[in-house]
């Protein structure tokens, strides 16, 4: 449940080729039929944009909550992406997201707590889990919210998962050192999907997703560590040609592919060399260990030694006397 709370999110469902699919499959029934098919009969607007929240009677501490953090956080989300005017989207908090993973055909994975919708602007959060990681909103939220607001700043140009979850992740600060520590341990093991794997699909089993998560924040801290700003100027390009690959080049003069290979190759440097220092910390330890231990050893022996000579000098006197 740690994970949950920290990263706790479905996947974008966005302008892709996964969303291609999944649109088609999903996101018609849910935007042809709205908050009614889930018998939400309360809403509550965001007051500063034309958001709405729906939620049934049980779930509306919850639904208060996902309005309060929309109003604190959406301009921040928004400015960073260099985004002016925010367009009408809605979120729904449905008490039970089996009915509506049934008509996914289970495609959504059943660890999320809310999922977004880019290009119908939808946002679903599962109350039951929401609830159960109350604290989890606050990361989980933004994170979708992230989405929803790219989409309105660049849509519908189809962009790879590693940059949309990437950029999700880092506007929700959802990074800690025990996820650099996860990143770590996978690409030691080599359990991290390379990104032109994940650009269209992640892994269904949670544990690979989170791989894929890591990675993805981890490409997309590498392609903006000069600056952040670099991010409006990009979408801005990004939206003008509708082409990822060519705003990519425009922005950067490298390839997606020169990018990729770059990175993997730094990932693998920059983890194997710390796994280096990993390496020789307990060998260090052991070692200091094996000395204190040593020198004990001959501090006892010498002063039971002592008090051997003293007994004897002792009796010698006595003897003596
Ligand atoms: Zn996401």
């Amino acid at each position: 449940m740690i994970d949950m709370e920290h990263r706790g999110h479905g996947p974008v469902v966005c302008s892709q080729a996964l969303a291609i699919v999944l649109v088609a499959a999903i996101l018609a029934p849910v935007t042809a039929a709205g908050a009614g098919q889930f018998d939400l009969e309360h809403s509550i607007p965001v007051r500063s944009y034309p958001v709405r929240v729906f939620y049934s009677e049980k779930n509306k501490k919850i639904a208060h909550r996902i309005a309060e953090i929309c109003e604190e956080r959406i301009p921040v989300l928004a400015g960073a992406l260099g985004l002016n005017a925010v367009a009408p989207f809605q979120i729904q908090v449905i008490p039970d997201l089996k009915p509506y993973q049934r008509r996914a055909q289970n495609d959504l994975p059943t660890w999320g707590i809310a999922f977004a919708f880019m290009e119908s602007q939808v946002m679903l959060v599962d109350a039951k889990r929401a609830a159960s990681a109350w604290n989890s909103l606050e990361k989980v939220i933004p994170h979708e919210l992230s989405h929803l607001l790219l989409a309105q700043r660049v849509a519908p140009v189809p962009m790879p998962l590693w940059f949309v979850e990437g950029l999700a992740q880092w506007q929700a600060g959802q990074w800690s050192v025990l996820e650099n520590w996860r990143l770590m341990n996978a690409v030691w093991s080599g359990k991290t999907p390379s990104l032109g794997r994940i650009a269209a699909a992640f892994p269904a089993a949670e544990m690979q997703a989170r791989d894929a998560y890591r990675i993805s924040y981890a490409a997309f801290t590498f392609r903006f560590e000069n600056g952040l700003e670099e991010l409006p100027q990009f979408l801005s390009l990004l939206a003008e040609t509708r082409s990822f690959t060519d705003a990519f080049v425009a922005q950067w003069n490298e390839s997606i592919i020169e990018f990729y290979v770059r990175f993997h190759e730094t990932v693998q440097k920059r983890y194997h060399s710390r796994l280096l220092i990993f390496q020789t910390g307990p060998l260090f330890t052991i070692i200091a260990v094996l000395f204190l231990f040593i020198f004990i050893r001959v501090k006892l022996r010498n002063r039971r030694k002592l008090k051997k000579m003293e007994r004897s000098e002792l009796g010698l006197s006595l003897d003596d006397r």
